[in-house]
């Protein structure tokens, strides 16, 4: 008798069924639980927790993905967002392989900083993670927080070096990415500040960059902060006005280096 496998199990947070934001066409998006970093404008403080959420196996969520199929038509598939998809390599690996077993279009939404560590030998061991996650992953949604090192580390308490790394291995793998940028007042919401974004991506040339989305700041997230009785760093600023965002998007049209689709 062949020896059985135990499931890989994940922890999960939630699902949203026919999303239209994360992705091409209609798509189920796994938020799976637990990040390692703490965005100051971050609106859901209640993935950060790596034991939160629920255990789930790869097999439930690629059932749910087959009984979905059909409204996924030519565009559509799965996303796996987050929390941090990448604070569980092995469990977003599997998943993400399962789902290409069954053709299904896949979609990574990542912040790209997830596993990165200082040992030398753990460090290899995520190297080749993220090479294996990035060959089955059809599209990346990657969320630049911040182009200068000390910006990043303001803003999320992490370092920069993580994402650096993560878009070395998407940049030799030629890989599809759309890029998102959150823009904060009084943070980075210049236009010299997109245009150091710009600037930043054209260190990747191999990546195919179809486009690139500019997020406004917005207070939604402030209630889940009062339900966890945690201070909201943010707590005073006011959203971004839609004119700004704006102002800033039509810098990023003028970008040649984008292959938009
Ligand atoms: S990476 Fe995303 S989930 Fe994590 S702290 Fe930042 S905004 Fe929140």
């Amino acid at each position: 008798m062949p020896a059985q496998t135990a499931p890989i199990i994940g922890r999960l947070h939630s699902y949203e069924t026919l999303g239209t934001l994360d992705g091409p066409g209609l798509r189920l998006v796994v938020f799976l639980q637990g990040c390692p970093m703490r965005c100051l404008f971050c609106h859901n403080p209640d993935t950060w927790d790596m034991k939160g959420g629920r255990s789930v196996t790869v097999e439930e969520i690629v059932a749910k993905a087959r009984r979905m199929r059909p409204y996924f038509g030519s565009t559509g598939g799965v996303t796996l967002s987050g929390g941090e998809p990448l604070a569980q390599p092995q469990f977003t690996l599997a998943l993400l392989q399962a789902l290409k077993n069954e053709s299904i279009h896949t979609v990574l939404d990542t912040s790209g900083t997830a596993v990165f560590s200082a040992n030398e030998c753990a460090h290899d061991q995520d190297t080749q993670i993220i090479k294996e996650i990035l060959t089955v992953t059809d599209l990346v949604l990657l969320d630049i927080k911040a182009t200068s090192a000390d910006g990043f580390q303001a803003l999320t308490s992490s370092s920069m070096a993580g994402l650096e790394h993560f878009l070395e291995l998407a940049n030799a793998n030629h890989q599809t990415v759309w890029i998102r940028q959150v823009i904060v007042p009084g943070i980075n919401e210049s236009v010299e500040s997109v245009q150091a974004l710009g600037q930043f991506l054209q260190r990747y040339p191999q990546l195919q960059i179809q486009k690139v989305e500019l997020l406004p700041y917005h207070t939604l997230g402030v209630s889940k902060y009062v339900q966890m009785a945690i201070s909201y760093p943010l707590a005073k600023l006011p959203a971004l006005p839609a004119e700004k965002l704006s102002v800033l998007q039509e810098e990023v049209e003028k970008w040649s280096f984008l292959q938009r689709s």
